[in-house]
């Protein structure tokens, strides 16, 4: 079982992976919980890059370095704990590529989706959990956070409008892997929506 959580910066995506992987782990299942970019020791040189030069690489070599933390990532990580029998929990994957570097900076879509299937040998997840809220909603979150980030900031709103609408445009194109969430509800709510859906999966 592969488990997705997509959706804007500050929208509880950690949150929501993290209570999720608790209570799989109270099941008696093996969970290896992960993220994009930065989930192999590759993986947080890449995501070291795409952060702290985010705005001055070129658009396709951004996406070039995403795909490139993607296709190591899933080839060393989520394939072998699938192929063990392990949970894989997963904070963003390709659909944050589709979203982020297609709309946010605007590549056509299609080619950065099969861009990321290339590099992973056309893996996708059993579900896709996104998280919907609306880009100001999430900014006043990330604002009440004791810890200094600089996600948000880095953008205009209306880039966060584009990605917003790509994640949801995604969902409704794949309507049997995403279930779509309205992020402003509580936590403990999301969660034991996201675990009835999880549940009857084997
Ligand atoms: O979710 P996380 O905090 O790990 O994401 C780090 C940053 O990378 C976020 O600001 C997110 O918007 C950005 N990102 C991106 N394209 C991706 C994945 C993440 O621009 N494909
Ligand atoms: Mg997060």
């Amino acid at each position: 079982l592969w488990v997705t959580f997509e959706g804007g910066d500050g929208v509880g995506k950690t949150t929501q992976a993290a209570l999720l992987e608790e209570w799989l782990r109270g099941q008696g299942r093996t969970v290896v919980r992960t993220r994009e970019p930065g989930g192999t020791e590759v993986g947080v040189l890449v995501r070291d890059i795409v952060l702290h030069h985010r705005g001055d690489i070129a658009p396709r070599a951004e996406a070039l370095l995403y795909a490139a933390d993607r296709a190591h990532h899933v080839a060393t990580v989520v394939r072998p704990a699938l192929a063990r029998g392990d949970v894989v929990i997963q904070d963003r994957y390709l659909d944050s590529s589709v979203a982020y570097q297609g709309a946010g900076r605007v590549l056509d879509a299609t080619e950065i989706r099969d861009l990321s299937l290339w590099a992973t040998e056309g893996a996708l997840p059993d579900l896709t959990v996104l998280l919907d809220l609306d880009p100001s909603s999430a900014r006043a979150r990330l604002d009440a956070d004791e810890k200094p980030f600089d996600r948000l900031e880095a953008e205009k709103s209306e880039f966060h409008a584009r990605v917003r609408a790509a994640f949801l445009a995604l969902a409704a194109a794949e309507p049997a892997r995403f279930v779509v969430l309205d992020a402003s509800r509580p936590p403990g709510e999301l969660a034991a929506d996201i675990r009835s859906r999880v549940a009857p999966t084997p």
